[in-house]
């Protein structure tokens, strides 16, 4: 039985799920933070996150995805904050589109509910859309959106309620550990710790001495920007799913995304829209957080051609950090030369919906020294080992 407490560091969508986890399990937990979580300086905010199970990425997420929902639902119940919302999925693309041929693999693999839209189909079920002629679509109709901000704010009340401690507005300057547990050093104090969970985001590469620069992660600031619906009936959660578009490039490398108001969101109104592409690495200590009026500009004018008539002026626009490994699959691990340390970093973009998940897997990493959760494709020696 552990008598020192685990130590996480960083209290975002992973480590607050770290600290439910651990609490749940009776271990004595301290989790810290350098802000005060749910915050809008990290990865963790905007009010919506996409949440699919047929997954384009690798199927291998599935079986995590699948149990990350029931995470997500249990949660619920257990704090009664809304996490996810099931308005559904729909992604578009031409025929020859790899996310959807990809997802439709992955939901065939898994028994995934999915329905495939022909290009009239699509046409008529969703006329808001102006996608080029051939366009088809696949609708996974149980997924939805997550709500980053209450899935930070449930999973940090279940750790309080199982008697975890947080250091809040409190910054970690260095993590020194070995296998058998470490010291974490904060601003004028150290704290003891038997096991230690790193979860900081775009600021990992900072608090992994030692493995960081084998991992190359890269943290890229990023645009999201809602816009006031014109037609606020084809904006409306009823009418309108969570939705990807695949366009083959016509507007850049990557996908625009969108989610729908829900009902009773906090903040803004509308129709938040994201593009997620290739990015320039930014320093998450030293970069511009307004906005680029540039990037506005672009998002509305592509949205003109894409939801043509259906969207009004934007409303506001936030920025937010992606911290992007060498392959955009997450890296989960022990430290192979500190064991008794577990990290979670590298999310790419993608990783808010499994938090529950990784926050199961973290807190069996750290206690057991392995999980039997199906997480080894997301192992650090993919990139430490030739
Ligand atoms: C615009 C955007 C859109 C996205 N869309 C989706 C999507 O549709 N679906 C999806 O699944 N995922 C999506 N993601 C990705 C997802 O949001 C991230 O993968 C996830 O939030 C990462 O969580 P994290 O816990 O690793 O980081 P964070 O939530 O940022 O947490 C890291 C924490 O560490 C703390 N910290 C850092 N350094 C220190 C230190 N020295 N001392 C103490 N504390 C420290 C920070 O303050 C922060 O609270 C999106 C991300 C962005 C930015």
């Amino acid at each position: 039985m552990i008598s020192s407490p685990v130590v996480v560091v960083g209290l975002g969508a992973m480590g607050s799920a770290a600290c439910a986890h651990l609490a749940r399990r009776g271990v004595p937990v301290i989790g810290i933070d350098r802000f005060s979580p749910p915050h809008d300086q990290g990865s963790s905010h905007g009010g919506s996150r996409v949440a699919r199970r047929a997954y384009f990425e690798h199927p291998d997420y599935v079986p995590l995805l699948e149990r990350a929902f029931r995470g997500w639902e249990r949660l619920e119940s257990e704090t009664g904050l809304a996490c996810l919302k099931r308005v559904g999925v729909l992604l578009m693309g031409g025929p020859d589109s790899e996310v959807l041929r990809a997802s439709q693999e992955s939901a065939k693999r898994h028994s995934i509910e999915v329905m495939a839209l022909a290009p009239r189909q699509l046409a008529t079920a969703y006329p808001q859309f102006g996608l080029p002629d051939g366009t088809c679509g696949l609708l996974e109709p149980d997924a939805g959106f997550v709500i980053p901000e209450n899935g930070v704010e449930a999973h940090l009340r279940v750790a309080r309620r199982h008697g975890a401690e947080f250091r809040l507005d409190t910054r970690v300057v260095a993590i020194e550990a070995d296998d058998d547990g470490g010291v974490v050093r904060l601003e004028g104090e150290s704290i003891d710790a038997s096991r230690i969970v790193v979860t900081a985001g775009a600021w990992s590469n900072q608090l992994l001495p030692g493995i960081a620069e084998r991992l190359h992660l890269a943290a890229q600031r990023k645009h999201i920007v809602w816009f006031r619906p014109r037609d606020a009936t084809l904006c409306s959660d009823a009418r309108m799913p969570a939705w990807v578009i695949d366009d083959g490039g016509a507007c850049g490398d990557g996908l625009y995304y969108g989610v729908p108001t829900w009902s009773g969101q906090i903040g803004h109104d509308g129709v938040k829209i994201g593009f997620h592409g290739p990015g320039t690495p930014i320093d998450p200590d030293d970069h511009a957080r307004t906005p680029d009026p540039l990037v506005v500009d672009r998002f509305r004018n592509d949205m003109e051609r894409y939801l043509p008539g259906v969207l009004g002026d934007p409303v506001a626009a936030a920025t937010c950090l992606y911290t992007m490994s060498p392959d955009q699959h997450f890296v989960i691990d022990l430290v192979p030369d500190a064991r008794s340390v577990a990290f979670a970093a590298g999310f790419s973009g993608h990783g808010y919906k499994f938090a529950p998940v990784i926050g199961e897997l973290l807190a069996d990493l750290v206690l057991e020294g392995s999980s039997e959760l199906p997480a080894d494709f997301l192992r650090v020696g993919r990139f430490t080992e030739s």
